[in-house]
């Protein structure tokens, strides 16, 4: 079978800082396609930031920059920056991609735009120029084997990524869309960062039907740190 040029051909999954007390993961990925393109998603933490009072403290560990050198990448070579939402923990180096184009839901760019406070803090990280940014509205095929899904709730525009791989499978990222195993269930509970409850729950159940009709070999939760000691990590990879 020949695959179209542009196809995924490798996922990496990076761990670039912990919450420490709950060993909470913070993550980004990398997807390779078979043409030589490189496609970020998300970027982790920035160098440098506040912790909200009453919020677990992040251990930053390698960053995004250090662990794409070791797959010998350095930030120009990024060719598309998939921006699943800008909390900062999602967005933290965004800026320093300079021959990226981003990719983002329309609602989470305009909510984030106009001001909502949530996103204030990460400005700095996420608030590019207008033409870095192509905007999309819902469900998106970016290329072929890559699906960016919808999942508002968490926050207004938030995005999860499906990415097809030839000898995995179909390996859905659920982002915080469901943070940890236990919260994807269609009975689950909102957590309290997730602005909108009924949606959460609505995108919740989205992502368990992409899971069930995709036949999902493989499930990443956002942030989940039972599964994560499980995953293959940079510089191991899905293919
Ligand atoms: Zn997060």
């Amino acid at each position: 079978m020949t695959l179209p040029a542009t196809t995924p051909l490798r996922l990496y999954l990076m761990q670039v800082a912990t919450l420490s007390q709950v060993e909470v993961p913070i993550v980004c990925y990398l997807v390779q396609t078979a043409d030589g393109k490189n496609i970020l998603i998300d970027s982790g933490l920035p160098g440098q930031f506040e912790t909200p009072a009453g919020r677990p403290a992040p251990i930053l560990g390698q960053d995004v920059f250090a662990q794409l050198a070791l797959l010998d990448l350095q930030p120009d070579d990024i060719d598309l920056l998939i921006c699943t939402h800008f909390d900062l923990d999602h967005c933290g180096h965004h800026v320093d991609f300079p021959r990226a184009e981003l990719v983002v839901q329309r609602e989470q760019y305009e909510t984030a735009r106009n001001g909502h406070p949530r996103f204030a803090a990460a400005r700095p990280h996420w608030d590019l120029p207008a033409e870095r940014y192509r905007l999309i509205n819902g469900d998106t095929t970016l290329l072929p084997g890559i699906e960016l899904i919808e999942t508002s709730g968490h926050v207004p525009g938030h995005m999860s990524v499906l990415v097809r791989l030839s000898q995995t499978g179909p390996i859905l990222l659920t982002i915080d869309a469901a943070p940890n195993e236990e919260s994807f269930h269609p009975d689950r509970q909102a957590g309290p960062l997730d602005l909108d409850v009924e949606k959460t729950i609505a995108s919740t159940i989205k992502l368990l039907e992409v899971a069930r009709r995709e036949q999902v070999a493989l499930t990443i939760f956002g942030h989940d740190g039972h599964q994560w000691p499980t995953l293959k990590t940079l510089p191991a990879y899905y293919e």
